[in-house]
């Protein structure tokens, strides 16, 4: 008999980075859905990374938002949507009145669905008349954009996934692909197991997991890629590795590229020395990229985030431009996106600086296409706010009223304490977000509930221009609508029409046919056309399976895609040339000083997303990591007085935040790195965003994220601790928290600075247990200053708090795997005030393999037991690394420093 049930299974895509996988969720008995990855997906051919495996775990309702609700005097009324639109529309139409359009603002996000994003984008810059609306796209890729634009006329991605498989090496630049785009990293992987020769190279200041696995790395000093990236243009021309009649026939600005690049660049030894690297590996990087024609260069936030992001992208192209290495299978500049549909953001026009479907504000023509088409009463003709300005402008009353779509601006802008000064001034905020309570909704007057992933039902495009479809396999909870209902019904609210959209397939189409419209206008058409998905009925959009742009239909009206761009030569800049773009190098804007001595890099860490509003509910994803660190070098550590395993305050000029140190090995000196994920809701005081200096991009407008002046020092505290509670808690009486989603408990780990002179009473006050009968097993140690105390009810344990003066406590796993269990035995029991398993083996450690649940301990023990000696090994052993693979460069550390030990044992 055949159980399968993949005939059930709704085929839809993942929530997170734009590698853009498909996933499968399939109905199981218990009414809840199995989360795999889907087949036929051509970005993923069925394999999930961890985050993406963990999706099921994110879609419970606990935290939504259910309701629209407007704040009074007294807190926030529950209202209908009507009162609510109404309320937006009347307030925007009095401040349009008085101030005009651009008074508002719409700061929308790259994880909106394109038929979410074409809708605000149509609603502000043809019927508000504003081309305020940003996005959080802003932040991580707006770099990358512009220096497509500049260089080949137009946003065009020139290369597909296939590839990274055929390039003969991949140039990965300021991108920790295995663990933000593992899928594409797993990609490589395998095309690397199957032609060794094939070279990976890795230039990021950070020894990153990616680096493990890489033939060469090029530890560079943050900031310094122009310098790199001009000297081998110089050294590619010095030797002869240059494509004269491609330069001559298919680009213009050659000469002035070089003469820049040569100004400062000519000298090897002297580009070594900027970018603090040895010359010999410098050299050996350039060698081999001139000797290896089928190049790569694929980059990420490490190069857009940066006062120089465009011109960092514009010197990489530069480099594929000299010996015309792009248009051709296994070679091209390739920027990845960070977020699921950035790129969909992109195509119509969801950027402030940007029209719909790649045509430019700037130009009357292109301005009159689109008005046109949406027949609009107006029309934006000049680019509005980018983020940071935005927020700039709205702390100083310029803009009077902003709404907030999909993203967390208090967490993730830089300079984030002025973000929230801006939404406390501003007169009225809008949020739609599916949570309730995040660092921004804090701050709205209006609430508006949407959909989350599993509910909403539309497109999203991928790093490689792929279109696919993210299809619903959940009811719409509470009152919660699609985003482009939202603004749709908002936009009749304000007396718009052109927004009665028959549902998301009727945007969809008219995104399609805005595409082909007058396509080919002036000069050379636009690249972008999906005209070929144009007039889609209902079941034809929902069937749509996933296809590349440009997609266009043939006279016979069969699809024509193009799987990767210029292969005819062709760009869109009006002589139909590349741009070499001149790109003169310069440091960050802020140099480190006496008072900042350290350079702050932020990044993602491989289980987390975000500001964890979603990934922040799985407990398998928090399994890794659990707390922020600031990840410094030992000697820079001491300079600073602080020491591995204790809590740090980082400060800017700009804010400050708490992490605990780490030496994770990777940290060149003068630098730390901490992650961009934690939230006020999972920690007291952890967003890096706050320190992180508002400097941009003067061409993108992206922010420097990757370098501001920092100073660390030491956070005193008093006592250390750790609680695990079925109940959330309220701690805000303790100087540090950090919260931890567990499996059926939340974890709180403690620091304080207060005297606690009876913990035993104050931990059951702070632990909610009044009942002097509870069963209440404690141990103290006055002298020493330690406690431990653990609440069982019914023979379960219900909470568990330890306590001291030393970081030195024991593993939470052992006592965070007892929260499953039905019954405690008597040798739980035995353990329980110890905090360690009386069995041998018990305590496996820190997560390393999150797909199959795999400790520290676990791997380490088996290393040594069973003379383990290589990744394979392990995996055939525990199965750690065996799925997604994003731990196998973990495994692989683990796996050295391991027999290291035990060689030195011996
Ligand atoms: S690599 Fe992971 S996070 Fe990115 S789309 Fe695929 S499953 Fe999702």
């Amino acid at each position: 008999m055949n159980l399968s049930t993949d005939h059930l299974a709704i085929r839809t895509t993942c929530a997170y980075c734009g590698v853009g996988c498909g996933v499968q969720a399939t109905p199981k008995d218990d009414g809840g859905f199995a989360i795999a990855g889907d087949k036929l997906h051509p970005a993923n051919l069925g394999r999930l990374c961890v985050k993406g495996s963990a999706l099921g775990e994110t879609v419970g309702l606990e935290g939504r938002l259910l309701y629209p609700q407007v704040r009074e005097a007294d807190g926030l009324r529950r209202v209908s949507w009507d009162e609510a639109l109404g309320q937006v529309a009347d307030k925007w139409k009095s401040i349009i009145a008085e101030h005009g359009p651009d008074a508002v603002a719409l700061y929308v996000s790259g994880q909106l669905l394109t038929e979410d994003y074409y809708v605000a984008n149509k609603l502000m810059k043809g019927y508000v008349g504003s081309a305020n609306i940003d996005t959080n796209s802003r932040l991580c890729m707006s770099s990358a954009v512009a220096g497509y634009k500049r260089a080949f006329g137009e946003d065009l991605v020139p290369v597909c996934y296939d590839d990274l498989e055929l390039a003969d090496m991949i140039v990965l630049v300021g991108s920790n692909t295995a663990w933000c785009h593992p899928i594409l990293f797993q990609r490589i992987l395998k095309a690397k197991e199957a032609r060794p020769e094939m070279k990976l190279v890795v230039i990021d200041p950070r020894r990153t997991a990616t680096c493990e696995l890489a033939d060469l790395h090029l530890p560079v000093k943050a900031g310094t890629d122009v310098w790199l990236f001009n000297g081998l243009l110089s050294y590619l021309s010095r030797i002869g590795a240059v494509d004269p009649q491609f330069i001559e026939q298919h680009t213009n600005g050659f000469e002035a590229a070089l003469d820049v690049a040569r100004a400062d660049c000519a000298d090897p030894a002297v580009v070594a020395k900027i970018c603090r690297i040895e010359l010999p590996l410098l050299l050996e990087f350039y060698e081999l990229f001139a000797a290896t024609r089928k190049t790569i260069t694929a980059y990420s936030m490490g190069v857009n985030q940066s006062s120089a992001g465009t011109d960092k992208a514009n010197a990489i192209i530069n480099c594929h431009l000299i010996g015309g290495r792009l248009g051709k299978p296994g070679m091209g500049p390739f920027s990845i996106t960070g977020q699921p549909n950035a790129m969909g953001g992109r195509e119509v026009g969801g950027l402030a600086n940007m029209l719909a479907a790649h045509m430019d504000l700037e130009r009357a023509e292109h301005r009159d296409v689109v008005q046109t088409f949406w027949d609009s009463p107006v029309m934006a003709d000049k680019g509005g706010l980018k983020a940071v300005d935005l927020f700039q402008a709205i702390e100083a009353g310029k803009v009077k009223s902003v709404w907030v779509i999909a993203t967390n601006p208090v967490v993730s802008l830089p300079d984030a304490d002025q973000a929230r000064r801006a939404l406390e001034k501003c007169e009225l905020v809008i949020s739609s977000d599916i949570m309730q309570d995040t660092d921004t909704t804090a701050y709205a007057d209006v609430l508006l509930p949407a959909l989350g992933w599993g509910e909403k039902d539309g497109t999203v495009t991928n790093s490689e221009r792929r279109i696919s479809r993210q299809r619903a396999f959940l009811a719409a909870p509470g009152e919660a609508l699609p985003d482009w209902q939202i603004l749709s019904l908002f936009a009749q609210h304000m007396g718009y029409s052109g927004f009665d959209f028959d549902g998301q397939y009727d945007v969809f189409d008219e995104h399609a046919r805005l595409s082909g419209f007058r396509n080919a206008i002036g000069d050379v058409p636009r690249a972008f056309d999906m005209s070929g998905l144009a007039g889609l009925d209902q079941r034809q959009y929902n069937d749509l399976e996933p296809t590349q742009w440009p997609v266009r239909r043939t006279a016979s009206g069969e699809l024509q895609v193009e799987v990767r761009l210029f292969k005819d030569n062709v760009y869109a800049h009006a002589d139909g040339k590349a741009r070499f773009i001149a790109t003169a190098p310069r440091a960050p804007m802020h140099a480190v000083s006496e008072d900042y001595p350290l350079s702050l890099n932020t990044g993602r860490v491989r289980d987390q997303w975000h500001t964890m509003t979603r990934t922040g509910k799985s407990a398998t994803l928090a399994d890794h990591i659990a707390e922020s660190f600031v990840d410094m070098h030992p000697q820079d550590a001491l300079l600073s007085g602080v020491r591995e395993g204790e809590l740090a305050r980082v400060t800017s000029e700009w804010g400050a935040m708490v992490a605990r140190v780490q030496h994770g090995g990777g940290i060149p000196r003068g630098s730390v790195f901490i992650p961009i994920h934690w939230n006020g809701q999972t920690a007291s005081d952890a967003r890096v965003g706050a320190l992180v200096n508002p400097v941009v991009d003067p061409v993108s407008g992206e922010p420097e994220f990757k370098h501001t002046p920092v100073r660390v020092e030491q956070f005193r505290v008093n006592w250390h601790g750790f609680i695990l509670s079925r109940d959330a808690l309220n701690l805000d009486s303790v100087a540090h928290w950090t919260r931890i989603q567990g499996r059926e408990f939340a974890r709180y780990e403690l620091a304080g600075r207060n005297t606690v002179k009876d913990y035993s009473a104050w931990s059951r006050e702070l632990l909610g247990v009044n009942d002097p009968d509870a069963d209440w097993l404690e141990y103290e140690d006055k002298t020493a200053g330690v406690y431990r105390a653990v609440h069982v009810v019914n023979d379960r344990i219900e909470q568990c708090i330890f306590m001291s003066p030393r970081q030195d406590m024991p593993s939470r796993a052992w006592l965070a795997s007892l929260f499953v269990k039905e019954q405690l035995s008597e040798i739980d029991r035995v353990g329980l005030l110890v905090g360690m398993p009386v069995e041998k083996g018990a305590d496996t450690g820190p997560t390393v393999c999150s797909c199959f649940g795999v400790g520290r301990n676990t791997i380490c023990n088996a290393i040594i037991e069973k003379d383990l000696k290589t990744v394979p090994e392990v995996t055939a052993c525990l199965k750690a690394g065996g799925n997604c693979g994003s731990c196998v460069p973990e495994i692989k550390k683990i796996l050295v420093q391991t027999r290291v030990e035990a060689a030195e044992a011996q």
